[in-house]
């Protein structure tokens, strides 16, 4: 890359993202105050609120029924994290034909690479018509309103974005600093309440401040941080975009029951199907674990658990149900309190080998060709409300109980694996791929052919 040669990333951040998917899935919401709730039974406290109902007050974090108190015409909508998921895939795959690098940081934001745009793309048109198309073709394809920052570094054009919302900011080369000048250090993402205080002690509560100090003195104080947070305050900070794949290190759920489970042994069902879907996981992802451990918080918000470690990494769901069922009687072996909650835990994790050859030698090797024919199955024939397969212990969590029904209390999203491996079909470094980089820069020209 030539020195002269600037990084452009622009960053795209869904605007309310639960809320507008909610108004994008039914559309009589429109133009109404609008929040999704968390919680048990998703009534809890707000945790998404559309802009419509921010006017009135309504905060994320806030009760439910506080919010319904400071907008009495407001709806609340129970969480539908499927369907937020789904939403999100459509928009990334909108957005990874726009440039040859896409770094997705969460279910609504992500990164993408401009840095070559300007001497071919936007020969003919400016970045912001561009950025303002892709936003347009979002909100019209996928129904969600998003917002843009573009500048020269990822970091800067997230504080554009948060500066632009709702709308598009570009921060031009040259104008960093200037931008900077009057913001708090408290918007930088990352910058921990330590860090605030350090800085604060040096007088420095704005990038204008730290652009003003010795850079001596904040390397002294912080290390490199220091460094490059001088450097980013004096409009001098360039960085890459990457998109690093890492493997996960730990998978677990923490989920509270829909109500306190006096029945020891619902509870145990409802652990298995929990242990069940995060082996089913890890298998996705091609890896096994060594240790797991069980976590039970009872009504009383008392804890009780216990851990295993394996002499060798497992991928079974009958070994690793076993486990945790003998975890589960041990600990509840006297107790008396109901089950709020259920924690489940696995790590030490390493890859598991499972090249599904149909008549394969090894139990890995057989246990791959199954699981690759099961999600295959399942996917070709599931439904939201009817799973094409299931474990015992999912198939009894079923028949225990209605409110069991859908168990996940949360959205579970890592962001690069998931979209990388949607996008791309492989979880692997996108680097290797180069032959797939010339077909999306062959895209990235269609669609310059198309706009002009
Ligand atoms: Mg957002």
């Amino acid at each position: 890359m030539s020195p002269d040669l600037k990084n452009r990333i622009l960053h795209v951040d869904g605007d309310s993202f639960f809320a507008s998917c909610e108004i994008a899935l039914n559309d009589k919401l429109q133009g109404q105050p609008v929040w999704v709730g968390g919680g048990r039974r998703g009534d809890g406290i707000v945790i998404a609120a559309n802009r419509v109902a921010k006017k009135f007050g309504v905060k994320t974090g806030m009760a439910c029924f506080e919010a319904k108190q400071a907008c009495p015409r407001g709806v609340l909508c129970r969480p539908h994290y499927d369907e937020y998921r789904r939403i999100s895939a459509e928009m990334f795959q909108v957005l990874e034909q726009y440039s040859p690098m896409l770094v997705p940081i969460s279910i609504d934001e992500g990164f993408l690479d401009f840095t070559t745009m300007d001497s071919v793309v936007w020969r003919h048109t400016t970045p912001e018509k561009y950025v303002q198309e892709i936003c347009e073709r979002i909100s019209r394809e996928v129904k969600i309103p998003v917002s843009a920052g573009l500048a020269s570094s990822s970091r800067l054009a997230k504080l554009a974005t948060d500066a632009a919302k709702p709308g598009f900011l570009e921060i031009k080369p040259g104008e960093e600093k200037e931008f900077l000048k009057d913001r708090s250090v408290r918007e930088l993402s990352g910058i921990g309440k330590n860090r605030q205080r350090s800085l604060a002690a040096l007088g420095a509560l704005t990038f204008g401040h730290v652009a003003g100090l010795p850079s001596t003195l904040l390397k002294q104080k912080f290390g490199i941080w220091g460094q490059q947070l001088w450097l980013f305050a004096n409009g001098m900070w360039h960085e890459p975009l990457l998109l690093e794949v890492k493997d996960r290190t730990t998978i677990s759920s923490n989920t509270t029951l829909p109500y306190d489970e006096p029945d020891y042994e619902a509870a145990l069902t409802f652990a298995l199907s929990e242990a069940a879907r995060l082996v089913g996981q890890l298998r996705r992802e091609q890896m096994q674990a060594r240790e797991l451990s069980l976590t039970i918080r009872f009504s009383d918000f008392s804890e009780a658990g216990g851990s295993h470690r394996f002499r060798e990494p497992q991928f079974l769901n009958s070994v690793m149900n076993a486990r945790v069922e003998e975890i589960f009687r041990a600990t509840m072996n006297g107790q008396f309190r109901p089950v709020r909650q259920i924690r489940i835990a696995f790590w030490n994790l390493e890859r598991l080998d499972t090249q599904p050859t149909l008549w394969g030698r090894t139990d890995a090797e057989r246990w791959g060709a199954l699981d690759e024919a099961a999600s295959k199955l399942d996917k070709d024939f599931s439904r939201p409300d009817k799973p094409a397969l299931m474990t015992g212990a999912q198939l009894a969590l079923r028949q225990l109980d209605d409110v069991h029904k859908n168990p996940k209390a949360k959205c579970p999203f890592s962001p690069q694996r998931e979209i990388v491996k949607k996008l791309w079909g492989t979880d692997a470094d996108p680097l290797a791929h180069k032959g797939d980089w010339e077909k999306r820069l062959a895209k990235v020209s269609k669609q310059i052919q198309f706009n002009h």
